[in-house]
């Protein structure tokens, strides 16, 4: 593994500043369930790893009549899950929050960190040069798919390879886009 700076930043500010402006330097580290990972198989190799864990405020979930459903980004899983207003308001997603991989993932996991968290695409996590890795395919369309979202015609949706889909039609939403 590549040897990496450690940050615990305190501060928005402080976060904002060690995570600077590029995606390949510095990755932020929130529960670790997904980025242990990515690290571990090589699959990022960032110079930085910025731990969002002691920012204050992030771990909010917020509920008004008017404002709706705040949930912050270090909101673990298996805080949704115990919140009442969740399941009284938002059935859907409390379903979802309390069937997500297993209750340690669900207590380490965050938020932030899976709507953030990389392609679980078999080929993208291992060594396969794919759409998704500045290659030129997407293996999955021919290969194993079988819990990826909705193939069309060149790439898989389930990995927002969108570019490189000529066009989408579903319930409520019809998506053109050409390369
Ligand atoms: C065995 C297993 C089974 C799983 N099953 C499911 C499942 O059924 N359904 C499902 O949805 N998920 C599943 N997951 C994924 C799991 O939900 C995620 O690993 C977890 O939610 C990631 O959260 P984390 O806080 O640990 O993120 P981390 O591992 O800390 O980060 C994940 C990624 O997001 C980035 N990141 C983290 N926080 C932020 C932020 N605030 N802002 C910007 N970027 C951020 C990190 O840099 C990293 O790239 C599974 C994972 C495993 C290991
Ligand atoms: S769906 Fe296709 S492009 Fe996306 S990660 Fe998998 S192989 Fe790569």
């Amino acid at each position: 593994m590549k040897r990496f700076e450690y940050i615990q930043p305190e501060k928005l500010s402080e976060a904002s500043l060690a995570l600077g402006k590029s995606w390949e330097e510095a990755l932020p580290y929130a529960g670790g369930t997904d980025l242990y990972g990515m690290l571990k198989h090589e699959l990022v190799q960032p110079d930085k790893i910025v731990n969002l864990k002691k920012l204050p405020g992030m771990d909010k979930i917020e509920y008004s009549q008017k404002s709706g459903l705040k949930i912050g980004a270090l909101v673990k899983i298996s805080q949704l899950v115990k919140q009442d207003v969740i399941k009284e308001k938002y059935p859907v997603l409390h379903q979802a929050a309390a069937q997500v991989a297993s209750p340690q993932l669900r207590n380490m996991g965050t938020i932030g960190g899976n709507l953030c968290q990389r392609p679980r695409c078999w080929y993208f996590r291992s060594e396969f040069q794919c759409l998704r890795k500045s290659g030129d395919i997407c293996y999955a369309v021919d290969g194993e798919n079988k819990y990826h979202c909705i193939i069309w015609r060149r790439a898989l949706f389930h990995c927002s390879s969108l570019r490189y889909c000529s066009g989408f039609t579903g319930p409520g939403c019809t998506i053109n886009r050409r390369k």
